[in-house]
Parts: structure tokens; C-alpha cells; sequence
């Protein structure tokens, strides 16, 4: 077993879980570079342009917003079978002051900050389940991101079953450090254990 990989499993798990504030300046890096990545690599709406995406579109999106030194203030992932239609009930949300957006309030008080983003597409309820749930683990901090699950109870298990739990695991075999995420079904007989990506 590779003990500075150990070492560096331990201080991701920590950099994700901890509310300490000794935690906050290195969750912040990690959740900026995350952010980073979709700034470069996914086509970026704000709440006004939300009305230029097609209709009937299922897959994951984040919504999020970014400080004026591109510090990610808050992140949130979901998923639907209509993304328009869902971030548009979260817009309306925050225009209302609904209770739903309350999180969102607290975070970023401008809509105009605001932005949206389609991670992925795709038409099967359980794919984005899971990939729902890698991106909850890629943007997990307990300063920025505002989800309340890390898993839907809906996600299935490759046969079907309801699942037990996800878990953060790392390759203890290899050399490199490589990070995986991992669904356990709930059915003792099954015991399927599955990757999430
Ligand atoms: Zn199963």
C-alpha cells in the first residue's frame, strides 16, 4: 500500500467533509479549479438566456455563481428530464423568495450572478442519477456547495436495486492517485458494488 496516497485520500475526504475553517482556503482552490473547468469547457447561460435552451432536454446541470476573482460562491447539481422547465422553476424560485431557494438566497443575493450549465445529456433516469452524484462528490465543500444529498434514493444498483450508500474510494494498487466514487446495493443477496463517473 502506497502510504502518501493513503495520506492523500485522507486530506481530500478531509478537504470535502470538514466545516472547519482550517479547511475553508484549500476547499475554496479545489472548488475554483473545478469551476474553472466547466467556465472553459461547457456553453455558460444566465438567467436571461435560459430561454434560448431547447426544450425537453434531460441531463445534469449546475447552478453557480462566481465572485469578481472568480471565486465559486455557490454551487448546486441536479438533474431532470426538462432542464429548461427546472431552472426556470428555480429562477421563478429565487425571484419569489420561495422557501426552495432559500439556500441559494444565502449564498448569492443577485440573480444576474447567477449561472447555469448542462453537464450532461442524457435520457435514462439512472445514468444521471449517478452522474448527478459524481458531480456532487467533484463540488462537495461544506463552504460552497449547497446540496442536501449526495444520492438520489432512486439510484438503482446494475440489477435494479435500490442503493445502500455512496462512498469516496481511491485505487490502493496503483501508483497514481486516482479517485473513484462507488454506489453499494442495498439488496444483501445482490451486494453489487458499482463505479459512479
Ligand atoms: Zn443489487
Amino acid at each position: 500500500m502506497n502510504i502518501n496516497n493513503k495520506q492523500k485520500f485522507f486530506y481530500i475526504k478531509k478537504i470535502k467533509n470538514s466545516k472547519d475553517k482550517n479547511y475553508e482556503k484549500i476547499s475554496q482552490l479545489f472548488c475554483n479549479k473545478a469551476i474553472n473547468d466547466i467556465l472553459n469547457n461547457f456553453k455558460i447561460y444566465d438567467f436571461r438566456q435560459v430561454d434560448e435552451v431547447e426544450k425537453n432536454l434531460a441531463g445534469v446541470y449546475i447552478i453557480f455563481s462566481i465572485d469578481k476573482n472568480k471565486n465559486l460562491k455557490f454551487s448546486y447539481i441536479g438533474e431532470s428530464s426538462d432542464i429548461k422547465k427546472r431552472w426556470k422553476t428555480h429562477i421563478n424560485n429565487f425571484k419569489t423568495k420561495n422557501i426552495k431557494s432559500r439556500k441559494f438566497r444565502t449564498k448569492e443575493k443577485d440573480l444576474e450572478q447567477i449561472k447555469f450549465a448542462v453537464l450532461k445529456l442524457d435520457t435514462d433516469q439512472n445514468t444521471r442519477l449517478k452522474k448527478e452524484t459524481y458531480y456532487i462528490y467533484h463540488f462537495k465543500s461544506k463552504f460552497t456547495n449547497i446540496n442536501t444529498k449526495i444520492a438520489n434514493m432512486k439510484m438503482k444498483c446494475d440489477f435494479g436495486h435500490g442503493v445502500k450508500r455512496t462512498y469516496l474510494s481511491y485505487d490502493k494498487n496503483s501508483v497514481k492517485f486516482r479517485l473513484y466514487i462507488y454506489g453499494e446495493c442495498r439488496n444483501k443477496e445482490c451486494n453489487n458494488k458499482f463505479l459512479i463517473r
